[in-house]
């Protein structure tokens, strides 16, 4: 079966076809960064993350893009509350961000453009709609005019005269029509500012997604990705401003995630029900908050529970083990340089040999039925389970080595994609030891500086003792395994 994706706008799911051969465009809203992200967020950041890394698993090229909302009311209003210049706010959770998505084990996107880079792609687009006649300045602000945008609605489904009669609230006399939505905001005293045809001000948050994703991915995309908030009026004012602009239809396949819940209610900042990421993270590995989140579809909601977190660390430290032995015994093989032992082919190994061309169909039929990871996942652990007794079989011919060799490439092909177990340890390990080679070689000097020659020597000659030699330059102190 070949790659299937449910398709907000159209509310089924489609077979897959990129715009251009086999590249793809990607874009995902990112974070507004006026505090640092929260668990909910990160589920939409995890799976866009997951989406990315199928794509470029099935032999796609893809461009993956996800911006940085670094204007914006709230982020003002941080910076106002704690006291901090607007760009201070902007740096402290940009920077907390990157760290963020690298701790929970997400791939660099390819761009991530920020708001206050784009000013001036987002004038320039705000002057296109103005005179394609979509756009009206009013007392220094530009609107969009919904009732010239045919297609108004499409996304969401939702009626304008329907929501003409909802907007009570949304009374503003610079606007023409209740509807209308701001792209560019005439500035107030003591906000941050750009100058701009319209005078001093900043862009609406609408126009900024449109503008970079327009700029870094061109005038169409592929698949256009974001939490479920942001349907309407986000994405379908993306779509507004976006095929207005450039007269062409913007996102091809439009992917929305399921909110991470608590107590069945939005996990977000402004109800105060969040887990901050980085908080979750120091009581959990990545790779236990990547299963949690993988173990269901993108599209429905999932509760935060620790339960449910302790339980599948539970399960994951068994996968840990089991692959920690499957690394030895296939070590222990190769220094050996020949079989281990009994020449008989042990059914187990016969069994573990078919079953792994049957899960690795099934788990890319999995994941080719709109990036189902939790039936993907149910192949993993299927195999896991079935490693897991074969791992403690003491002798193994070169037939069952060659089987668990096998395993051992589908494991690493499959972690690529979701990110279960975490393999990077040996350089883990060597940080460590340069860490630790500092802190000796440091009080070796201190030693040295204060004449205590027995001591200094004693460093010294007990790292020789273990293989590690030691070298006094004009430089400093290097040393070498030896
Ligand atoms: P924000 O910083 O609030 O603009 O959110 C950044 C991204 O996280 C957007 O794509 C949101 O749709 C998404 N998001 C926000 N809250 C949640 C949640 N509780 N569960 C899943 N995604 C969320
Ligand atoms: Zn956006």
């Amino acid at each position: 079966m070949s790659l299937k994706i449910h398709n907000t706008l159209s509310r089924s799911k489609e077979p897959f076809v990129p715009l251009k051969d086999n590249e793809v465009l990607m874009y995902t809203c990112g974070p507004t960064v006026y505090n640092f992200i929260h668990i909910g967020n990160a589920r939409t950041f995890v799976m866009s993350d997951v989406i990315r890394r199928y794509l470029e698993y099935s032999g796609y090229r893809v461009k993956y893009v996800m911006n940085i909302t670094d204007i914006d009311d709230r982020i003002i209003a941080e910076a106002n509350k704690k006291g901090l210049e607007f760009a201070e706010v902007n740096q402290l959770y940009t920077e907390a961000f990157f760290e963020d998505i690298a701790g929970m084990g997400i791939k660099m996107p390819d761009a991530v453009p920020r708001v206050t880079e784009h000013v001036d792609e987002i004038i320039n687009m705000i002057q296109t709609l103005i005179l394609k006649g979509f756009a009206y300045e009013s007392e220094g602000s530009v609107y969009y005019d919904v009732s010239k945008f045919k297609g108004y609605g499409k996304l969401s489904g939702k009626k304008t005269e329907d929501l003409i009669s909802g907007s009570r609230v949304d009374v503003d006399e610079r606007k023409k029509n209740p509807l209308d939505f701001v792209l560019w905001k005439a500035s107030k005293p003591g906000e941050p500012e750009w100058d701009s045809l319209w005078g001093k001000g900043r862009p609406g948050w609408h126009i900024e997604c449109s503008a970079m994703c327009l700029h870094h991915l061109g005038d169409r995309v592929d698949i256009h990705c974001g939490g479920a908030d942001l349907v309407f009026p986000h994405h379908e004012n993306e779509i507004a401003q976006s095929e207005a602009a450039t007269g062409q239809p913007f996102a091809k396949y439009w992917v929305h995630f399921g909110f991470l819940n608590v107590d069945n209610e939005k996990m977000s900042k402004s109800l105060g029900n969040f887990w901050l990421a980085r908080d979750v993270l120091k009581r959990f590995r990545p790779e236990v908050i990547r299963i949690f989140f993988m173990q269901k579809h993108y599209a429905s909601p999932l509760n935060y529970s620790e339960e449910n977190l302790r339980d599948v660390e539970t399960a994951h430290k068994r996968l840990e083990a089991t692959f920690n032995r499957l690394v030895q015994v296939l070590d222990l093989k190769e220094s050996l340089g020949g079989s281990l032992g009994t020449d008989t082919i042990l059914p187990e190994l016969e069994k573990l040999s078919s079953d792994l061309d049957r899960w690795q169909a099934e788990f890319n039929e999995a994941m080719n039925d709109d990036f189902n990871t939790a039936a993907a996942l149910s192949k993993v652990f299927e195999l896991f389970g079935s490693l897991g007794k074969i791992v403690s079989i003491k002798k193994l011919n070169d037939f069952s080595v060659y089987v668990l060799k096998r395993a051992h490439d589908q494991i690493l092909e499959w972690n690529e994609i979701l990110g279960f177990l975490n393999l990077s340890k040996p350089e883990g390990i060597s940080k460590k030891y340069e860490q630790i080679m500092g802190v000796l070689l440091d009080l070796r000097s201190e030693l040295r500086k204060r004449k205590e020659w027995a001591l200094s020597d004693q460093i010294r000659d007990g790292l020789l003792a273990i293989g590690i030699s030691i070298e006094d330059t004009p430089e400093g102190t290097t040393w070498k395994i030896k």
